[in-house]
């Protein structure tokens, strides 16, 4: 855990959530500014800052994180359409520096992302 982390302070239950989803590797929570009507975030318990600080052992827990994206759109009834997003670095528009995956769906999407 890092100390200074909000997400992990959420995985720890010190600061309140929407918790959707919880097992020992990864938990998800319905994102506090929603960008679209279904917004969640997935992360995994351990602090890992972006997903290029991930390493070839991570590849599990990556998978992991990507199938627990799949059971909670389907879970959210949004399975026909959604899109699954990772921010890397704050040029890409990361603000939260603990891995994180965004599941939005409910809506219909541009592309390209802006
Ligand atoms: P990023 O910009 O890093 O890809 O995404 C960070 C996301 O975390 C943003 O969509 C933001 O709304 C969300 N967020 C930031 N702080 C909190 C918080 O305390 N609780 C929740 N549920 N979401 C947060
Ligand atoms: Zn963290």
């Amino acid at each position: 855990m890092s100390a200074a982390c909000i997400f992990c302070k959420i995985a720890a239950g010190e600061i309140p959530a929407d918790v959707v989803w919880e097992d020992d590797q990864a938990l998800a929570f319905r994102d506090i500014s929603p960008q679209a009507p279904k917004h969640l975030l997935i992360i995994p318990r351990r602090h890992l800052e972006r997903l290029a600080d991930s390493q070839p052992e991570d590849q599990q827990l990556l998978g992991h994180l990507l199938s627990v994206a799949s059971r909670l759109a389907s879970q959210e009834g949004v399975s026909d359409g959604y899109r699954v997003v990772v921010n890397n670095g704050a040029s890409a528009g990361q603000s939260v520096f603990h891995l994180h995956l965004h599941v939005l769906g409910g809506r219909t999407f541009g592309w390209p992302p802006g």
